[in-house]
């Protein structure tokens, strides 16, 4: 788009590009930063009744990354009361939201090594959540306007696993729309979080406009539960979203906006007309990359009987090629899963799978840090799939040639729609396909994780989202307050 062009990124094949970002990092490898509720300011005393926590790497537990202070609820009411809609014109916002696009993109090198120490990011999965955070802010801030109405206060809820793109995303659309915004990062990444707002406010995002507040579990209840919101824009797991909504139901108007995009139970099919090494090495990114911790990543993939065999030895000998390890490193493809919570429910569905014969390979990983091995676990179908692993976890089923359409009701059967991916060489099973299956972001002989701000919107339907679909023309539209109604309507 000629007044939008996307983040250029980082080319990491080039090696001065390589050692410009390695300087820019390097600075921030012992940094430790902190994160605390916008209206308390970034002090705190020894004897404060709410002492600061320590943010450790989840890569190695003896890096201390920094320290939080959590909101509380008289943090949460102070941010409510001080909320201001941002009431400069359009263009203001405009160039305001370009600037802070810039800002990160100047302060790259620092941003990396957050989401390295924090969210244990590799590096490629740094550089693809800042470029997608600088595309939200610059293609949100070419739609800010005025439509009428008067903006409210949004609360912005984000989850973990894009503590930087989703966080700022969410922002700069209610930003954009004039909103008041009070955001609430998720536990696990406060700190990413605090520095893009330092960010944004130096920008010029006036202080009231936009408001952080850090919290350990009750913050986002406490906000949706308030009954002072115009809306709430969220992402996270289903259950979340259903809590908020019953939430906003007890206590907000009527038609309070919900924007949420939740888990999805992902699947790809692969007939036996794919190129196998080209299925393998799909199979591989959208199941393993950010050690599978993304809404979109592969959870059930599907073979044809007849390859299925040939298929399942690839891809072992492919998982045994994947480097876990530092997330800083270059070289490595996998970091940590985010806590050790999640490091414990993940092995325990994997250690499941092993007492009950179904693990059929997995790959070794560090012993220090909350890494997850890497699996492959065979099942019946997406059925047999209670709930969302979210994690370096594959499961693996397989169908006769006729039982395309079967396959596809058991998928749209489990009531989320998210991602899909096929892997086929006939074109008229891409059609029979696509037009039958019930997903927000479908894809054809590629992975599918990775959407591209204003040209692939992302957002499932089902249990996976309300719509409408982020980084996509509509998404605005959920901000602005509905027009007054005409007299006599
Ligand atoms: P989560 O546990 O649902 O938490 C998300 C956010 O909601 C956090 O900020 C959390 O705060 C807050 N929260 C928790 N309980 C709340 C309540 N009762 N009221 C208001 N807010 C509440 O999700 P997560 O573990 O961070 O993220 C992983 C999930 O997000 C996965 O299911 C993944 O599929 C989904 N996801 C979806 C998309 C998408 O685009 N569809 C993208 C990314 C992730 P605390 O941290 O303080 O509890």
């Amino acid at each position: 788009h000629p007044e939008r062009p996307n983040s250029r990124g980082w080319d990491l094949t080039h090696r001065p590009t390589l050692e410009a970002l390695d300087a820019a990092r390097g600075a921030h490898r012992r940094t430790r930063w902190t994160a605390a509720p916008s209206s308390s300011g970034q002090k705190y005393s020894r004897k404060d009744e709410h002492a600061p926590l320590e943010v450790k790497n989840p890569a190695d537990p003896s890096d201390i990354v920094g320290q939080v202070r959590w909101a509380d609820e008289a943090d949460v009411q102070r941010a409510l009361d001080a909320a201001t809609p941002w009431s400069a014109p359009p263009e203001t916002r405009r160039a305001t939201l370009d600037a802070v696009a810039d800002a990160y993109e100047a302060h790259a090198g620092e941003l990396f090594a957050i989401l390295h120490r924090e969210a244990g990011k590799s590096l490629p999965d740094a550089v693809a959540e800042l470029r997608e955070a600088v595309d939200f802010l610059r293609y949100y801030a070419v739609r800010a306007s005025d439509d009428g109405g008067a903006p409210g206060t949004w609360a912005c809820i984000s989850p973990w696993n894009f503590p930087l793109a989703i966080f700022t995303g969410q922002i700069a659309a209610a930003l954009a729309t004039g909103n008041a915004v009070l955001s609430k990062p998720a536990e696990q990444t406060p700190l990413v979080a605090a520095r893009a707002i330092a960010l944004m406010h130096g920008a010029g995002v006036p202080d009231t406009a936009l408001q952080l507040l850090p919290g350990d579990g009750t913050v986002g209840a406490a906000l949706t539960g308030s009954g002072r919101l115009s809306g709430v824009a969220f992402t996270g797991s289903t259950d979340t979203a259903r809590r908020i909504r019953t939430s906003l139901a007890e206590t907000h108007p009527p038609g309070t906006p919900l924007v949420a995009e939740t888990g999805g139970l992902n699947a790809m099919i692969v007939d036996s007309t794919a190129l196998p090494e080209h299925a393998v090495r799909d199979i591989l990114a959208s199941s393993f990359q950010s050690a599978g911790q993304r809404c979109s990543a592969l959870r059930c993939l599907y073979v044809q009987k007849d390859i299925a065999p040939a298929l399942i030895e690839l891809l072992k000998g492919a998982m045994d090629t994947l480097i876990a390890g530092d997330p800083w490193e270059h070289e490595t493809d996998l970091g940590p899963v985010i806590d050790a919570e999640a490091q414990e429910g993940i092995r325990a569905h994997v250690d499941a799978a092993r007492a009950e014969g179904r693990l059929l390979h997995e790959t070794p990983v560090p012993g220090t840090g909350t890494f997850v091995a890497p699996a492959l676990i065979r099942v019946g179908g997406i059925g047999d799939l209670e709930r969302e692993i979210f994690g370096p976890v594959l499961h693996v089923a397989t169908f006769g040639a006729h039982e395309v359409d079967a396959v596809i009701d058991r998928i749209n059967a489990t009531g989320y729609g998210l991602t899909f991916g096929l892997h086929t060489r006939i074109d008229d099973r891409v059609q029979q396909v696509m037009d039958r299956i019930e997903v927000g972001n479908a894809y054809v002989n590629r992975n599918q994780i990775g959407a591209i701000v204003g040209s692939q919107p992302f957002g499932g339907e089902g249990l996976s989202g309300t719509g409408p679909k982020a980084g996509g023309p509509h998404y605005l539209a959920r901000f602005r307050p509905a027009p007054a109604p005409m007299q006599g309507e």
